[in-house]
């Protein structure tokens, strides 16, 4: 298969490694410039308008993040390939940097590197990695218009719920929904979760979406016509433990909808809410004596902590998806995974793994006896009509 030549521009300051760098790019027919200078390598990328970087993270007088942090600033969109022959864990990092700082990432090289290794790199399609979206405390918006607009939005439909599937690791059999809450505001546009659910916490505002939510999501899982051996998931704050009657209301928004307790899976994210012993106990225990099913979402990040695992009735363990959606290309995150499933089993509760995005990370899961997963791979969140549709070629 012929290759389109690229434009590759390369920071090293090895001039052995640089040379043969040049080599094999000539021999793989694409364009190559060498520099061990950071002035020169950000003119180059302005004036010659490579196609790629290779940028080597250990140089003498040139600190390689430096250079990943201006190609991030400058907006060029070139594909950066990381070079270096430090240990893995070290590259790792380099890659979450430079995926946090938003360059289109390419992958890395591990010095000694083959010409194979580098010329497959340069056959792939950079694409571009997505930012990710960080809750902004500063929103430009007072407190007060954002809860008259956030009222409105759950009083006008502005606020909606989509539905996730989640499957079962082994033979891919759907097992269930997580509703996840969104939100069109009529100016703004899209504004995640993880923006308007702290603004809702700290306004008072929250137990007013997870009515809206479960009233919503349990109306439409009441009329599914297969929502027989499925659950669904709805995600709870724990902001809400200071309301006495939290397990009233859920009781009976399932009451209304005609569905069984036990076919619903609470999902907390621990926040310092559970820092209550006795009251989080009370709480936990009293919704799983009710049937409810109880998830510890985003385990492994935040305030999670063994204690608290052990010590509330959970009946499901959520492995966070910072870890899983790099684990096709980290083993420090295999590791981890791995740890929390055992971790997870040893304790009796089922381990599911969020944010799955490509078939390699599925079967390792399934290597590893993860009970259940979710993620882009499988399904995006979906509105209903979409999610009947996927579930027309879904395995069920
Ligand atoms: P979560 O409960 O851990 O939900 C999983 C998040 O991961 C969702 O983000 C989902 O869209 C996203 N996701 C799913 N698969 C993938 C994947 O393969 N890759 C990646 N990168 N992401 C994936 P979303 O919908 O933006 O929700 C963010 C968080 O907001 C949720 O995290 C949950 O903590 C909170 N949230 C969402 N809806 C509600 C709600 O109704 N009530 C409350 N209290 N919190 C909610
Ligand atoms: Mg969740
Ligand atoms: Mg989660």
């Amino acid at each position: 298969m012929k290759t389109t030549p690229k434009r590759v521009l390369v920071i090293d300051d090895d001039p052995f490694v640089g040379k043969m760098t040049l080599a094999h790019l000539k021999s793989g027919g694409h364009e190559g410039r060498l520099t061990d200078d950071a002035e020169e390598f950000m003119r180059l990328c302005g004036t010659w308008h490579p196609d790629f970087a290779i940028v080597d993270l250990v140089m003498e007088g040139v600190d390689g993040l430096e250079v990943l942090r201006r190609i991030a600033d400058c907006g060029c969109g070139i594909g950066v390939i990381i070079a270096s022959g430090q240990e893995g864990r070290v590259l790792d990092a380099a890659h979450r940097f430079a995926d946090a700082s938003g360059i289109t990432f390419v992958g890395v090289l591990s010095k000694p590197y083959r010409r194979s290794q580098l010329l497959d790199l340069l056959a792939q399609r950079p694409s571009t990695t997505e930012i990710p979206v960080v809750p902004d405390p500063s929103l430009p918006w007072g407190e007060l218009e954002f809860e008259e607009s956030f009222r409105d939005g759950l009083t006008s439909g502005a606020v909606t719920v989509v539905f996730q599937p989640k499957v079962d690791c082994s033979d891919g059999r759907v097992v269930g929904y997580e509703a996840l809450a969104r939100w069109v505001h009529p100016e703004r546009g899209d504004i995640t979760p993880t923006v308007f659910v702290p603004l809702a916490e700290k306004r008072g505002l929250v137990s007013l979406l997870t009515d809206r939510v479960m009233r919503e999501a349990l109306d439409w899982f009441g009329r599914h016509p297969h929502r027989e051996g499925r659950r669904l998931s709805v995600n709870v704050s724990s902001a809400e433990f200071s309301d006495p009657e939290i397990d009233e209301r859920l009781l009976k928004a399932c009451q209304e909808a005609a569905v069984p307790t036990s076919q619903v899976i609470i999902e907390l994210t621990e926040t310092s809410a559970m820092d209550d012993p006795v009251l989080s106990l009370q709480l936990l225990t009293r919704l799983r004596l009710q049937g409810f099913e109880i998830s510890l979402d985003d385990f492994g990040t935040g305030y999670s902590s063994m204690l608290q695992l052990a010590r509330l009735p959970f009946s499901e363990i959520k492995v966070d998806q910072s870890f899983v959606s790099n684990a096709a290309t980290s083993d420090e995150s295999v590791i981890v995974i791995r740890s929390i499933v055992d971790l997870g089993h040893a304790l009796g509760l089922k381990c599911t793994a969020e944010g799955v995005e490509d078939a390699k990370v599925l079967s390792l899961l399934e290597k590893f006896g993860c009970d259940f997963a979710q993620g882009f791979h499988i399904g995006h969140p979906m509105v209903p009509d979409d999610l009947d549709e996927w579930l027309k070629t879904a395995k069920v």
